[in-house]
């Protein structure tokens, strides 16, 4: 794989990555009928609890794209691995409590 030139997106990205679609507002443009609506590819996160956009160039949507999708199976995995973790200290407690400490 060539690094020079690519740029560098990170191995893991917390966001989705969606395409707008939106009028302009000028008259007379293509999007007017609301047919041929103006298209974006941006990524979108929260921050802070708000819902924010970044516009993603076309050479790095598919790059993107897929460091979000990694996150995303990153996090699903942690998810699993966080619940089994309370899980564990919650059948031992609820187990101590029936074994009958007052
Ligand atoms: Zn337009």
């Amino acid at each position: 794989m060539a690094e020079s030139d690519e740029p560098a997106v990170p191995q893991l990205v917390r966001g989705t990555v969606v395409t707008h679609r939106r009028r302009c507002g000028k008259r007379g443009c293509r999007c007017t009928g609301g047919e041929q609506l103006h298209e974006s590819v941006v990524l979108s996160y929260s921050e802070r609890g708000r819902t924010k956009f970044v516009m993603l160039p076309p050479g790095e949507v598919a790059a993107v794209a897929a460091a979000a999708e990694r996150y995303r199976a990153e996090k699903a995995g942690l998810e699993r691995l966080c619940a089994y973790g309370l899980a564990v200290p919650i059948t031992r407690l609820g187990a101590a409590r029936k074994g009958g400490r007052a």
